[in-house]
């Protein structure tokens, strides 16, 4: 009998890298479109692994439900997760996640960011598309020279340190452990928090979203930022406090933020809601600054992440069923 997994919140990208992936290890395969909910948890019923994506949010009431369904493994197709409660699956449903995939994805990304939202490349496009060719307002600053504050410095961060190096720019590094290959790498300095916000005219996020880093950005943290400094999270909504950085966005104290992330953006991200309007007024108002990018959790999506992802994902079902050690399993 082939094994199955079901895939939950999949789009036609998915549905390609993972049945692309799927030559190697021949499950039997079922793609939902709708999200994991109390609502849909029904299509779980008679598989013993699903396979959720990152908004597909398992609380506890949802873990009894898929629990009693028959469902055993969540393979998590994302390296966080902060969707499920841990303490809700244990010892009745295993969870595996991608702990690694390209990680060139989300840098290489988060510095396209970086440079658009500096060099106004959004504003710029959409003017010339409407014949305005001014320049008043498009002026940015160079990044050579100027200092770069990472906080996080895993696989993301170190690599975002590493390009932003190559500009010529002055790289500050904060993380619990020091990253020792990087700074065999390169010139980095780790320090602070207090230090890395006065002195970076860049605050990039790269770590992950803990009790701990929940909110790490907010109106007291935003005070400590140099005046006129820019922000980046690639990372995860829920490290920004929305208000505050909108707060900061009115009085000019942030002069721009990039955001691939938003806490909130279970309801609006991945969808596609131009016949409709946004009903979330903190989302609308930060999406009315000319200087606030946003986009829609985009960063890893490329075709060798996918492709990766899905790879890991089926790896960790098999080992599931074939009772093989779940090296990636999520504890
Ligand atoms: P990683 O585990 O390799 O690195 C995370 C780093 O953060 C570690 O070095 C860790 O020590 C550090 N850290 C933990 N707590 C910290 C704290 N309180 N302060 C400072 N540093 C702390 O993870 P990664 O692969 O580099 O991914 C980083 C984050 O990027 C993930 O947590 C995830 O939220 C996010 N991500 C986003 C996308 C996207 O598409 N936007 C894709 C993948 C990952």
């Amino acid at each position: 009998m082939p094994q199955r997994l079901a895939i939950f919140d999949t789009k036609p990208y998915d549905e390609e890298s993972f049945r692309e992936a799927n030559d190697t290890y021949g499950f039997e395969l079922t793609f939902f479109e709708p999200r994991l909910s109390k609502e849909t948890a029904i299509l779980a019923a008679g598989f013993e692994a699903i396979c959720l994506f990152v908004h597909d949010l398992v609380n506890a009431e949802l873990a009894d439900t898929l629990y009693h369904h028959g469902v055993r493994l969540l393979a998590l197709r994302s390296n966080g997760y902060n969707h499920i409660d841990l303490a809700a699956t244990k010892d009745r449903l295993k969870v595996v996640r991608v702990p690694r995939y390209t990680p060139y994805a989300v840098a290489e990304f988060t510095v396209g960011l970086m440079l658009s939202l500096n060099r106004k490349l959004h504003l710029a496009y959409s003017r010339t598309k409407a014949n305005n060719f001014s320049l008043v307002g498009l002026q940015g600053f160079d990044m050579h020279g100027k200092t770069v504050g990472i906080i996080g410095s895993g696989l993301i961060g170190s690599i975002v340190a590493k390009l932003l190096h190559g500009f010529g720019m002055r790289v500050l590094v904060y993380d619990h452990r020091v990253n020792n290959d990087l700074i065999k790498e390169i010139d980095c300095f780790y320090t602070d928090l207090d230090t890395l916000f006065r002195e970076s005219h860049i605050v990039s996020l790269h770590c992950p979203l803990t009790h701990e880093t929940h909110h790490l950005i907010n109106a007291a943290t935003i005070r400590k930022m140099r005046p006129g400094a820019l922000l980046i999270n690639t990372s995860r909504g829920g490290l920004i406090h929305t208000h505050d950085l909108i707060d900061a966005l009115k009085s000019k104290h942030i002069a721009g933020a990039a955001l691939d992330v938003y806490e909130e953006e279970e309801r609006f991200f991945f969808e596609d809601l131009s016949h409709s309007f946004i009903d979330d007024d903190t989302l609308a108002r930060l999406m009315t600054f000319p200087n606030v990018m946003v986009s829609a959790h985009q960063a890893f999506f490329t075709k060798e992440a996918l492709q990766e992802i899905a790879h890991t994902t089926l790896s960790n079902t098999k080992k599931f069923f074939d009772k093989t050690p779940l090296e990636n399993e999520v504890k």
